[in-house]
């Protein structure tokens, strides 16, 4: 049997990084830049005031015997304007938060600190130093600095740079494309009714929503029958997309089905995993289709998902952070199960009273959909047989933090 880390190493091997293309800013989200990001421009492009206020040159402030200065407003500077003259000594001009200083000052006051008794005159109520509430050019990016740095994911401030240095596209490690491929007999989509036998297709639906989670774009392709005709009608469906992800066909009894139409149409290990939940695990290519064949039981998918396909993706993605992180966890109610397989429990880990306590979340059977609920970690059980009694520490694989 392989250990996970051994298995993931062997998948990570096979997976390339997706070709860049170039997408709407929009639409960049959570993708990896492709290309440093070098400003081209000063931002701020051109010096303006910070406050609403007047525009002066900072030696007409000063106060004289203690009464403030008299200076003659000579116009209005707006943000998106010009202004049509200079400051000259003994003026001001109105000028509004994000306008361009005009030339000649060399300050700005704030209008709370200015009195207007008489039109066209304003008294400055406070001395204001040079460079008082003017925003520099190039103040917060100068023209060739590098902002941004190719790898790095576009989150929501990247997003801000992006556009403030107008980028309208943005060239991007492309979104992989994930087929998703249900299989059995037994498996009906959720809106047939159950007939004697049958259950619905959770597994689809998960893996839909963990796919776009992971930052791919998922695409169901509904459920093959367990039969070589209607696998072989499915594969052949999937070979558009950057990744097949299956689920179920690959334990014991319809392992030799999928495996012939795999071995007739490509090339494909299947694995037993030291791991529970999830010990089979199919991966390969068909064609040259990476495919990852996931347990059947749903939470196996569930957690296979997240320890192989989720890094998969995430380097498909560009990405070089693919692993969840770990810490260490106090495990408050314990786990009464002891395996020999690396042991995978879900749990709700949260901070409490200077560390992280670990609750489990109840049975933890491979069908216990309900063991997925208020899981934001899996408590990772060392192989060999290991008790975890309540109160022990152990560590957890946090599920909703940022990959390391
Ligand atoms: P298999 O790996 O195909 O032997 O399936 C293992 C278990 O998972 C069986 O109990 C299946 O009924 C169940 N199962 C397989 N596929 C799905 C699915 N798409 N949704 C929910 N349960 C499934
Ligand atoms: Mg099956």
């Amino acid at each position: 049997m392989l250990s996970v880390e051994e298995a993931l190493a062997l998948v990570l091997a096979e997976i390339k990084v997706l070709p860049v293309v170039q997408v709407p800013l929009s639409e960049s989200f959570g993708l990896v830049l492709a290309q440093d990001v070098v400003a081209q421009e000063n931002i701020p492009p051109f010096a303006n005031s910070a406050m609403d206020g007047f525009a002066l040159l900072s030696k007409d402030s000063r106060l004289h015997a203690g009464q403030p200065a008299r200076l003659r407003v000579i116009g209005e500077v707006a943000a998106g304007y010009v202004a049509d003259r200079a400051v000259e000594t003994g003026t001001a001009m109105r000028i509004m938060t994000g306008a361009p200083v005009p030339l000649g000052a060399d300050t700005v006051i704030q209008i709370e600190l200015t009195r207007s008794t008489e039109p066209d005159w304003v008294e400055i109520l406070q001395e204001s130093v040079v460079g008082n509430n003017i925003r520099r050019a190039g103040d917060d990016i100068r023209q060739g600095q590098i902002v941004l740095q190719r790898g790095s994911e576009i989150g929501v401030w990247e997003i801000s740079i992006l556009a403030t240095l107008g980028w309208a596209t943005v060239p991007v490690v492309r979104r992989p494309r994930v087929a998703i491929l249900a299989t059995g007999d037994e498996v009906l989509d959720v809106d047939e009714p159950l007939r004697p036998g049958t259950i619905r297709n959770s597994n689809s639906y998960l893996l839909e929503a963990a796919v776009r989670r992971a930052g791919a774009e998922p695409h169901r392709l509904g459920v093959a029958r367990d039969t070589s005709e209607s696998l072989r009608e499915k594969f052949s469906e999937a070979l558009t997309y950057d990744l097949i992800l299956t689920s179920g066909g690959v334990s014991v009894g319809e392992f030799d089905l999928v495996k012939n139409i795999l071995a007739e149409q490509g090339e494909m290990s299947f694995w037993r995993i030291n791991m529970r939940p999830g010990k089979p695990l199919a991966f390969g290519h068909i064609g040259n289709i990476p495919l990852l064949g996931l347990p059947g039981n749903p939470v196996s998918s569930a957690v296979t998902f997240e320890l192989f396909g989720r890094p998969l993706l995430r380097k498909m993605l560009g990405h070089t952070r693919l692993q969840r992180q770990q810490v260490d966890v106090v495990v408050v109610d314990g786990i009464s199960e002891c395996v020999m397989r690396r042991h995978y429990v879900r749990a709700h880990v949260e901070w409490h009273d200077g560390h992280f306590v670990a609750h489990t979340t109840g049975n933890q059977g491979s069908h216990m959909l309900t063991s997925l609920l208020n899981a934001n970690a899996l408590i990772i059980v060392p192989e060999g047989g290991v008790k975890i009694e309540a109160g022990d520490t152990a560590k957890a694989m946090m599920l909703d933090w940022p990959e390391k």
